[in-house]
């Protein structure tokens, strides 16, 4: 199965759902160790990416993605809407009319750049990139092994999941949770959470 702009616009159908049934358990997470609003940031990013395009239909892969950037920087807002705003539109640009598991790997692997190079941060600092990171080097794994999207994007959710769980002993080095110092130790990165959403819901669509 390739990513074709059905497929891509499924996944963030997806991804909206999945944020939407999380949205309560987001909030709380940032409430614990940040100001309590990326449940509803990201929920109001990714409705207003659905009805974009649902409004636009975008007639390939990236287009959809570089859409769903585009609405996500202008509504979603805090620290997470530029950087999975950015995130998306690199990937959609890198995805071009390619979409092979393989063009996908590089998509998600231009997506993780940008975040880092947008937010400065490196693995292990409790943000975002703890989450994808580990899921594109997953999905970069199984592809090359001949996995196909499906495998590699349930092999990156996984990781993803993993990542986002492993965030919990870690103090947070950026974004408002850095503020509490020690205090950020105990609790799972709402980013990273919303991040392993991201990707579950593309493992989701992919499903045979
Ligand atoms: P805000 O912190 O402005 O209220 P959100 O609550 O929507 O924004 O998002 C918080 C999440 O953003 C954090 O849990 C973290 O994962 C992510 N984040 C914050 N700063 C950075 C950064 N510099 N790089 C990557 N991710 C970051
Ligand atoms: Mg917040």
């Amino acid at each position: 199965m390739n990513l074709d702009a059905t497929t891509a616009r499924a996944w963030i159908v997806r991804v909206a759902e999945l944020i939407h049934a999380n949205e309560q358990r987001l909030t709380d997470l940032d409430a614990t160790i940040g100001d309590g609003d990326h449940g509803a940031n990201m929920q109001r990013g990714v409705a207003a990416a659905v009805a974009s395009l649902e409004e636009q239909e975008p007639e390939d892969a990236g287009k959809v993605l570089n859409s769903t950037g585009r609405e996500l920087i202008s509504k979603t807002g805090g620290a997470s809407g530029p950087l999975y705003g950015t995130g998306f539109r690199r990937a959609g640009k890198e995805l071009g009319d390619e979409v092979d598991v393989q063009a996908v790997a590089r998509a998600l692997e231009a997506m993780l750049r940008s975040i880092e190079e947008l937010g400065g941060a490196t693995q292990e600092e409790k943000t975002i990139v703890d989450a994808l990171a580990p899921a594109v080097a997953a999905f970069q794994e199984t592809s090359g092994q001949g996995g196909d999207l499906h495998a590699a994007a349930s092999a990156a959710a996984e990781a993803a999941e993993r990542g986002a769980a492993a965030t919990i002993p870690l103090q947070a080095r950026k974004g408002r949770a850095s503020y509490l110092g020690e205090r950020s130790i105990g609790h799972e990165d709402p980013g990273a959470a919303s991040t392993a959403l991201i990707i579950r819901a593309l493992a989701d669509v992919t499903a045979p």
